[in-house]
C-alpha cells in the first residue's frame, strides 16, 4: 500500500501497538469461517468509539477499505477484507455497559459474546433470545451486522427483533445514535433496522441497545422420527395450522443423527427416520397442554414419538444440536464438509417441496447432502461434503450449490436465512431482490459511505 509506513504512524498515534502489520498477524485475518479469502493490510483493535471514529477518519481520507470483524465466524465471506485495506477487529470492545432490567432491555458493546450475556443475565431471570449455533464465540456485533438467529427464532424472532438502538460511527467517522431507551418510537426513518443486516457495510457499530426477556418458567421437548424428511415437513406445516408455535422445531436428518451418535453413543435418539425436535416453553400447564397436541398430530404420521421432560436429558439433546456443524465431518473422513448453498430459506408451506429438491440435487450431482436445522421458521441447512483434493467433485459442488439457490429463489425464499450474503452469496442478489431494490440499496450505500470503503465487495455493493 502507497504511504503504508505513514499511515501506520497515524493509526498509532491513536491506538498504539493495537495496529498490526506483521504477515503473521495479518495472515490471522484473511478469513472467516467460510473459504473466502483476503489479506489486509492493517489489522487494528479498538477499544472506544473514540478510536473506531477516529481510524474511520483516516481511511475515508486515504480510501483505504475497512472490514469490520467480530469472532469471524461467519459462513460467507463477511469479515474476510477482500480488498486489503484495514480489519477492525472489534472483539476488544467487549464490556457490557448497562444493565437496565426495569426497561427491558441491556447496552453493551459490539465485541460483547451472547453467551457470556446470557449467563449474566440469567440470575435476574432474563435473556436474550437470540441464540446461534455460534453463540459461545460470535459477537453481538457479528450477530447484529448479519441478522443472525438460531433454534428460537420460530417464537422468538431473529437479532433484528431485539436491536432497540445502535451507536455508529459512519465512513466520515460521523457517530449517530439510530434508536434510544424507549421500546417503541414512530419520529424517522428506522435506521436501527437498516443497519441490522448491513454487513459493515454502512458504519460500524460501537454500541447496542437490546431488548431482553423474561426466561420461561417451563419447557417440554417432544422427539418425533418419521419415514421420511418430507413427511417430516408435512408434520411442521400442520402443526403451525393448529395454532400451535413451538419455541423451537428442528430437523436432524438420519444421516445427522448417525453421525451425532458416533460422537455421543449414549445420546437416546431413534435409530430410525428423520427427527423433529419440537420444544415448547411457557408455564407448567401451557407447556403440557401444547406438548399434548403435538404428540397428537405427529402421532398418525411419526415411527416413533417420546416427550422427554428431563432437564439434564433435554440439556444433552440440545447439546447435541449445538454439536452437529462441528460432529458432521465425521461423516466420512475422507470428505470434507464445504459450506456452500447451506443456508437456504423458503416460506414454511415449501418446506417439503424444498427437501425434497434437495435429496434430487443431491442424487443429480452424487454429493451426499446432509439436512439440518430451523424447519420451524423454513430454513434448512444443507451440508454438502467432497473430497477437496479432487477437482471433479469441487465442480459438481458448485453446481449443486448454484441449483439449491435458484431452487430457493424460485419456491420464494432466500439464498440466505441466517448467515447472511457476504461474497459467498453477493451473485444472487439481483436474482432474489430484483434491479431496484438493489439500485435503492446502491444509493444508500452512496449516501452512507461515498467513497465506498467499508466492507468493499459485499452484498454486490
Ligand atoms: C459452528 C457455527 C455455527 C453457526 N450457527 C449459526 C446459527 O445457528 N445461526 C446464525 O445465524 N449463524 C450461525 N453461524 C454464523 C455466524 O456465527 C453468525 O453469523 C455470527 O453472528 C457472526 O458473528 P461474528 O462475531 O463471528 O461476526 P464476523 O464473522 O466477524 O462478522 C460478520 C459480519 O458482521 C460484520 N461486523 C462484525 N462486527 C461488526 C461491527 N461491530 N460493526 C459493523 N459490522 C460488523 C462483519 O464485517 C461481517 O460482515 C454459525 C457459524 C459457525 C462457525
Amino acid at each position: 500500500m502507497k504511504g503504508a509506513i505513514q499511515i501506520f504512524d497515524r493509526f498509532h498515534e491513536i491506538v498504539n501497538e493495537r495496529v498490526r502489520s506483521s504477515l503473521d498477524e495479518r495472515f490471522c485475518y484473511a478469513s472467516d469461517a467460510s473459504q473466502i479469502e483476503g489479506l489486509p493490510d492493517f489489522v487494528i483493535r479498538p477499544k472506544s468509539t473514540e478510536e473506531v471514529s477516529r481510524i474511520l477518519m483516516i481511511c475515508n481520507e486515504f480510501e483505504i477499505p475497512v472490514t469490520a470483524r467480530g469472532a469471524g465466524t461467519g459462513l460467507a465471506g463477511g469479515a474476510t477484507p477482500v480488498k486489503g485495506g484495514v480489519v477492525l477487529d472489534m472483539s476488544s470492545m467487549n464490556n457490557i455497559i448497562e444493565f437496565d432490567i426495569e426497561n427491558l432491555q441491556v447496552i453493551v458493546e459490539p465485541g460483547v459474546v451472547p453467551e457470556k450475556l446470557n449467563r449474566t443475565l440469567k440470575s435476574s431471570g432474563f435473556f436474550f433470545p437470540p441464540d446461534p449455533g455460534s453463540s459461545a464465540i460470535c459477537t453481538i456485533g457479528g450477530m447484529i451486522s448479519n441478522n443472525s438467529s438460531g433454534i428460537h427464532c420460530i417464537k422468538y424472532g431473529t437479532t433484528r427483533n431485539y436491536v432497540l438502538d445502535l451507536q455508529v460511527v459512519l465512513a466520515d467517522g460521523r457517530v449517530i445514535n439510530t434508536g434510544s431507551k424507549v421500546l417503541k418510537s414512530s419520529v424517522g426513518y428506522d435506521l436501527t433496522r437498516l443497519f441490522v443486516g448491513s454487513e459493515g457495510t454502512l458504519g460500524i457499530i460501537t454500541r447496542a441497545g437490546l431488548k431482553i426477556m423474561p426466561l420461561p418458567i417451563a419447557k417440554r421437548l417432544v422427539v418425533a422420527s418419521f419415514d421420511s424428511a418430507v413427511i417430516a415437513g408435512k408434520v411442521v406445516i400442520q402443526i403451525f395450522s393448529a395454532g400451535i408455535i413451538p419455541s423451537a422445531c428442528e430437523i436432524l436428518d438420519n444421516t445427522t443423527i448417525a453421525v451425532l451418535k458416533r460422537c455421543d453413543p449414549n445420546l437416546v435418539f431413534p435409530n430410525l427416520g428423520d427427527i423433529i425436535l419440537f420444544e415448547v416453553d411457557g408455564t407448567d400447564n401451557s407447556t403440557a397442554e401444547q406438548s399434548y397436541r403435538i404428540i397428537e398430530i405427529c402421532a398418525p404420521l411419526a415411527q416413533s414419538i417420546r416427550e422427554v421432560s428431563s432437564k439434564t436429558e433435554m440439556g444433552a439433546i440440545w447439546e447435541a444440536r449445538r454439536l452437529v456443524g462441528a460432529a458432521i465431518s465425521r461423516l466420512d473422513p475422507t470428505k470434507t464438509r464445504v459450506y456452500a448453498g447451506e443456508d437456504v430459506g423458503v416460506p414454511i408451506k415449501q418446506i417439503p417441496i424444498l427437501i425434497k429438491k434437495i435429496q434430487e440435487i443431491s442424487e443429480e450431482f452424487d454429493i451426499p447432502a446432509m439436512k439440518y436445522g430451523h424447519i420451524g421458521d423454513g430454513s434448512l441447512h444443507v451440508a454438502l461434503f467432497i473430497d477437496i483434493m479432487d477437482p471433479d467433485q469441487w465442480e459438481r459442488l458448485k453446481r449443486a450449490q448454484e441449483k439449491i439457490h435458484r431452487t430457493a429463489i424460485e419456491l420464494g425464499g432466500t439464498v440466505s436465512s441466517e448467515h447472511g450474503v457476504g461474497l459467498a452469496r453477493a451473485i444472487y442478489m439481483r436474482d432474489q431482490l430484483g434491479n431496484d431494490f438493489l439500485e435503492i440499496m446502491q444509493s444508500i450505500k452512496r449516501t452512507f459511505d461515498p467513497k465506498g470503503i467499508l466492507n468493499p465487495g459485499k452484498l454486490s455493493l
